[in-house]
């Protein structure tokens, strides 16, 4: 931990950043079925679109709350699988589910301040490309390296957007393209602690590649309880902790490393792990992948980062050194140099603005 956090003083200094963000849901529909996920639900069950009413809502009144990222997340290619999501589409006039989310976030771009990140699973090279001029960066979790997590019994066999092979490639045509990427790994899916190396290794080698990945998240696993997995051990504290500190050994000193804070009682501790960064914390909506978890209210979170003797930073979906024309084109580049600090953060107050009950129920 020591080593991880001198190489974090070395690399990033002692700023650590979140985005403050709202999580749009744009469909809890999927045609993969990993056994960790919650936040997938069959149609008639939950399973479901936003309208782009629904969508404008939600950003329109975290635009309210000086937000400045929608994430928009959303299941693997549900139109392949479910009738009910061929229908919708039609309806909308979007040929496929990723179409629909650049309409999305033209729509967002176009009426809010705010500059959408869009975490759609697996995208092929026209998918990234239709959305580059409209996301300022995107993600897709790497979850591991590892082959065997697809076999019979391992929380991705039959997901065939979680093959390995595949998401690499996805990672990679982002870099080829120039698009600011955040990836990651899951850690307590049933991999090894071998395994979880290779994974890092191999994001490393990503980023050495292509210079495009912004960021790097390690989230821990939590058991829900309405998935298969519900019984299975979350990995213990001092573990996680010990596979963050590995991360940043590995992944260097100018990486961008981030834990999720609402996933972990005293978050605190990723602060000595060597992390500079909490990610997207939203004062109004609630994290649809983890909904039993709330965000640390952002007074919380500057008190805690202050407290281990750093000073939290509001930034933009798309990390300082990424605001460049090499890598986001045209007026989308204006827009974000124009809601940046000259140093490349977010011009917004760092945490003064919460949101309220009456705003999250408003907002689904
Ligand atoms: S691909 Fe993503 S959204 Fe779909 S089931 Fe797996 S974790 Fe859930």
């Amino acid at each position: 931990m020591a080593t991880a956090s001198h190489l974090r003083d070395e690399g990033r200094g002692r700023t650590v950043t979140y985005s403050r963000k709202v999580f749009v849901p744009i469909t809890t529909l999927c045609r993969d079925t990993c056994t960790y996920c919650t936040f997938v639900k069959p149609p008639g069950n939950g399973g479901e679109y936003l309208t782009p009413e629904d969508v404008l809502a939600i950003v329109t009144a975290g635009d309210e709350l000086h937000c400045t990222e929608a994430l928009l997340t959303l299941g693997d290619r549900p139109e392949d699988k479910w009738p009910q999501a061929r229908a919708f589409l039609d309806k909308q006039g979007a040929s496929s589910t990723i179409e629909y989310v650049a309409m999305m976030s033209e729509l967002i771009r176009a009426e809010t301040g705010l500059y959408p990140h869009a975490n759609p699973g697996v995208m092929s090279k026209s998918d990234i490309a239709r959305l580059r001029p409209t996301n300022v960066s995107m993600g897709m979790m790497l979850e591991n390296i590892s082959d065997r997590l697809t076999e019979p019994g391992m929380p991705h066999h039959n997901c065939p957007d979680k093959v390995p092979a595949v998401r690499v490639e996805t990672i990679r045509e982002a870099g080829r393209q120039a698009v600011p990427f955040t990836t990651g790994i899951l850690v307590g899916i049933g991999e090894t602690p071998r395994e979880v190396v290779d994974s890092l290794f191999a994001l490393r080698d990503l980023a050495t590649e292509f210079g495009h990945i912004q960021e790097f998240i390690i989230q821990n696993f939590r058991a829900k309880a309405d998935t298969r997995m519900r019984f299975s051990p979350e990995p213990t504290i001092p573990y996680f902790i010990r596979v963050v500190a590995l991360a940043r050994w590995i992944l260097g000193a100018e990486a961008n490393l981030q834990v999720p804070p609402n996933l972990t009682e005293d978050f605190s501790v990723y602060l000595a792990a060597g992390i500079n960064d909490w990610g997207g914390v939203s004062p109004l909506t609630i994290d649809w992948v983890n909904p039993e978890a709330p965000w640390p209210a952002l007074e919380r979170l500057e008190a805690v980062t202050a407290d281990g003797g750093f000073t939290l930073r509001p930034r933009l979906p798309v990390y300082p050194e990424y605001l460049t024309n090499r890598w986001v084109d045209g007026q989308l580049l204006a827009d974000a140099v124009s809601s940046a600090t000259t140093d490349g953060y977010a011009a917004i107050p760092c945490t003064e603005i919460q949101g309220t009950d009456a705003h999250v129920q408003g907002v689904r």
